[in-house]
Formats: C-alpha cells, structure tokens, sequence
C-alpha cells in the first residue's frame, strides 16, 4: 500500500471512529436517556459533529485525495483503494461547502428538536414542536444553499441520501406510479371482505411479542453476537461497527404487527450491514451504499419475505406456540392473508405493502412545498389532514398520528422519504432477479431457509459496502437501471390473488 494510502486510511479511520461515538450517544439518546439529558447531549454531539467534519474538510485529506487521484487514476473502477478515493470524494466535494460552524449549529438543533418531537408527540400538541421544526427547516434552506443546486432546492437535500438522484427524477417516477397504486387501493376496498386481520388486533403479551421478534431475527440470519434489539419511540437500525449493528424497535400492546414487523424491518437494514465485507472495517467502504438500497433490504425481508405465505407456513407453529390463545382459529393461510390486509391508515410504519408508497407521496411533496416557501411550519398540520383525506379517503384524529408521527424531521432528515419508496421499488426489481436465480426460493423459505437468499443479497450487494450506487448494483445484478416495471407486477400479482380481484 503507498504511503499516501496509508495516511489517507488513518485520518478516515479517526473521523469514522467520531461519527459512531455520535451514534452511540443517539442512540442512547433514543433509548436510554433520561428527558433531562437533552441539553447536554446536544452539545456532545454539536462537538463531536464539529471535530468530525473539521478534520474530514482538513487541507490534509483535500491533498491526499488529490495526490491518490493522480496515483491510482489507472486501476479498474471496482479497486478497493480506487473507491475508497471516489467515494471520500463525493463526501469531501460536499461537505467542504458547509462552514464548521453550521455543522455544529445544526447537530444542536438536532438534538434539542429530536426531545422536543418525543414530548411533542408524547403530549399529541403540535405547539410543543412548531418552533424546533421552523428553526430546522431555516437550517436546511442554508445547507441547501451552500450546498447549491441547479434546478429544484430540493436537489440539494436529496443528493445527500440518494446521490445523483433529483427532485423531478423522482416526481416521474412517483406520477405514473401513484395512479397504479390508487387504483390497486380502489379496487381492494370493493372486496375489502375477503382478508379478516382482527386476529391482530387483539391483547399480545409485550414480553412474548418480544421473545418472538428475536426469533424473527434468528430466522432470518441476524448475528446477535454483532447486535442487540432495545425499545425505542421510533425503530431504527445503527451500526457502530461491521461488528456491533444495533436494531430498536417498539411493542403495541393490543397490536402483533407493530413489533414483529418492526423486527423484520430493522433486520433487514442490519442483515446489510452486517454483511459488508470486514476488509471494510473503518474505511469510507464500509456501510450501506444509499438510503435507497438500504430500504431495498428492509422491505425486502419484511414483505417480500416476512409477507409471503411460505414464510407463514414455516413461522406459524412458531407464533402458535407463542400466543395459543390468540392463534385459535387462525392457521398459516389465515396468518398470511390477515398480515397482508390492504387498509388505508394513518402511520406510515404501520402501513400495508399497497397504500405505503402513498404516505411518501405525500411527504415527499410537503417538503417540497416547505423548501420552496410554499407552505409555513404553522400550517403543516391542516395541510397534512387534507392531504390524507386526498390520497387516503381518511382524517387522522390526533396530531400525533398526522404530522407529529415521524422522527425524520426532528434530525433534520428533510428529502430522506423519497428513499423510501425508491428502495420498495429497486426490493422488486431485486427479488424477481433473485427468483429467476433461484426458482425454489419459496419452498426454501417454507422449509425455515433464508441462507441462500441472504447469501445471494450478500455476494450481490452487502459485501460491496457502498463501492457501487443505486444504479450501479440495479445494472450489475439486473442488467438495467431501477425500474417500477417489477414493483407494479409485484404488488398487482400478489393482491389479486389475495382479493380475489
Ligand atoms: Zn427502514
């Protein structure tokens, strides 16, 4: 290895080290931390965020990554050292246009909005929140403008989780795909009548749904001697190294979904990062490559697995066993069809396969209203009931279940949404490649075998870390670039089945 290299790799490694000690503490924050933490919390991470980008935006890493494009511009696009420069590259091109002091300006307000929104949503009172979401959507109007865009200011936000992708790219994507989704959801509702989910909605023991949320993990190949699941407000998946890759999740009471569900999900995002290569370990390598193929996985294991009916027939004993009582009548084709019911809702997170993509439609355009002064802080709440009843036919009765449900814009995760629907559509695109590969993946699945799809995800995706992008991989694995062909298949070949459509 060059010297340079070396040099290169040490400074990373140290700046990489600051940013999981920051994730360690939000996640502590979100699981673990007392409401009177919050103050100092958010200075601890306002420093840690200011010595990490300081150091990364340094004239020293500028040179080495100057000197190494010069030294490896020869090697094969696919050389380890050769990404590990592009893609510290893409980070540096943008991260030396925001001013130290913003960095830090805007991890405090992260963490002052992120207790604030816990309160908020706690006490259901918009009022609590409004002024902590104003100031964070000001600080994301400067980032974007530092940052600079040539068309939409959106651009700017996006391009920060899903690289090269645009406001109006999306919005193409979503156009088309909305009326599709619609009209599933339209003709569902006329045979609402033939899946019966209130076998769901019944009294789940918190303490058995969260044994059996670990046995989800189990089965579908979680390393618990690299992970841990705690209870959190709102689920997420962090990782402080390829070998500790932490999952939270959550338990309703009187619902199976929320937990189970919770698990699969987070697992997914896990499962990925767990299976970078450790050759990765500390470099600019080593995590998930965008939010995009990130939620690719998650709701991959979640639906495309954890939705299927050969999944059910295998899990099914297993929850039998669990919950006797509530399993009475029930069996897996049951199990299967009531954990598929097609219903619009208010939480995003609790929303079926169909009606999903409809909650980010709607996000992704109030950010857009917000970033360009369309919309005020103030307004967003009626706005949001109105868009609900647009899209959905419903009203949420409380705030907390409207505009105050996700964590996203507390952090200052505006133009993070889009990716969400992005990963649904590139899953499809994923599994059906996945199943011409491996024609007897459901059997498998029947049997209690998720190894071999993990496998294949992990030769074809998670051992790469973030070498590849999002269209990268979708050419690799699937010979073209994302598309909503295999999604709209997916979903229409499943649910006619189902509804007997
Ligand atoms: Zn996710």
């Amino acid at each position: 290895m060059s010297e340079k290299l070396d040099q290169l790799n040490k400074l990373y490694a140290e700046i990489d080290d600051l940013h999981r000690a920051a994730a360690i503490l939000e996640w502590d924050q979100q699981a673990y931390m007392p409401p009177g933490g919050a103050r100092p919390r958010a200075a601890q991470l306002a420093t840690l965020a200011r010595i990490a980008h300081e150091q990364f935006t340094s004239d020293r890493m500028g040179y080495l990554l100057d000197s190494l494009e010069k030294e490896l511009g020869d090697q094969p696009y696919d050389d380890d050292n050769l990404s590990i420069v592009r893609v510290l590259r893409r980070d540096y091109n943008k991260a030396v246009r925001l001013p130290a002091a913003f960095v830090s300006e805007l991890a405090e307000a992260r963490g002052l909005a992120t207790s604030a929104w816990a309160q908020a949503r706690h006490a259901n009172d918009w009022a609590m929140f409004e002024e902590y979401l104003a100031r964070m959507v000001e600080l994301k109007h400067r980032e974007a403008d530092y940052i600079g865009f040539s068309d939409r200011k959106y651009d700017a936000l996006l391009d920060e989780y899903e690289p090269d992708m645009k406001t109006t790219q999306v919005a193409e994507i979503f156009e088309p795909l909305r009326r599709e989704l619609v009209e599933l959801v339209r003709a569902i509702s006329e045979h609402a009548d033939r899946v019966d989910s209130s076998a769901l909605h019944k009294e789940y023991d918190p303490d058995k749904q969260w044994l059996l949320a670990h046995e989800a993990l189990r089965t579908i190949g979680y390393d618990f001697h690299r992970g841990r699941m705690d209870r959190v407000p709102h689920p997420f998946c962090t990782s402080f190294s390829i070998h500790d890759v932490r999952v939270t999740n959550r338990v309703i009471p009187d619902f199976f979904n929320s937990c189970f569900f919770g698990a699969m999900h987070e697992g997914g995002h896990a499962l990925y990062e767990q299976g970078v290569d450790m050759k990765y370990e500390r470099t600019a390598l080593a995590g998930g490559t965008s939010l995009a193929v990130h939620e690719s996985q998650s709701r991959m294991w979640e639906n495309m697995v954890g939705r299927s009916r050969a999944f059910w027939e295998f899990f099914f004993p297993k929850f039998r066993k669990a919950f006797r009582k509530n399993a009475t009548g029930l069996d897996a084709e049951k199990m299967f069809r009531a954990v598929n019911e097609v219903t619009p809702s208010f939480i995003r997170v609790e929303a079926d396969e169909v009606t999903y993509s409809l909650h980010i439609m709607l996000r992704f355009e109030v950010e857009n209203l917000l970033m360009d002064n369309k919309l005020r802080v103030s307004e967003l709440p009626a706005w949001w009931d109105e868009a609900m009843s647009s899209y959905l036919g419903i009203t949420p009765p409380t705030v907390a279940q409207g505009a105050l449900q996700d964590v996203h814009w507390s952090i200052g995760l505006i133009g993070y949404f889009p990716t969400y629907s992005l990963g649904t559509i590139f899953a499809a695109q994923l599994f059906e490649k996945a199943q011409q590969v491996m024609p007897d993946l459901q059997e498998q699945f029947a049997r209690g075998n998720f190894d071999n799809l993990r496998g294949w995800l992990t030769e074809n995706i998670y051992c790469h870390g973030r070498k590849y992008t999002l269209n990268e991989l979708a050419m690799r694995i699937t010979g073209e670039p994302l598309q909503t062909r295999s999604y709209i298949k997916y979903l229409k070949d499943k649910y006619s089945e189902i509804y007997e459509l």
